[in-house]
């Protein structure tokens, strides 16, 4: 006998589950304020079962899944991973470049080959 669901996608940050069940982050004590674009969750649902609750979700391209943001300017940096010269991923610090007001209002989910980070 089939679970019973009801899935429902997201297409966004705006969409109406989207934030179903995702806790907003706690403030980094070096950024400022709220991530506009998810609202200080850090990550969205891509895609929701609300009878089971189990979801697909996308990481926040904007803050980088913080959930805040840095609005003064102060540098960001943000871990990220290379490929070193002994053909081996590692991780670094990437400085980020300032924040960019005409900024797309809605980020490409970005999902690497390996899934998301962190
Ligand atoms: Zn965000």
């Amino acid at each position: 006998m089939p679970h019973a669901s009801n899935i429902v996608q997201c297409t966004g940050p705006d969409a109406p589950h989207a934030f179903d069940l995702i806790a907003q982050q706690p403030r980094n004590g070096a950024l400022d304020a709220p991530c506009p674009v998810c609202k200080g969750h850090g990550q969205w649902n891509a895609e929701i079962d609300l009878v089971s609750f189990r979801a697909k979700r996308v990481n926040c391209d904007r803050c980088h899944g913080e959930g805040w943001v840095e609005t003064g300017s102060d540098p960001v940096v943000i871990d990220d991973i290379e490929m070193g010269p002994d053909g081996h991923a590692r991780w670094f610090t990437r400085p980020l470049a300032d924040d960019d007001p005409a900024m797309p209002e809605e980020p490409a989910p970005h999902v690497g080959p390996a899934g998301p980070i962190g």
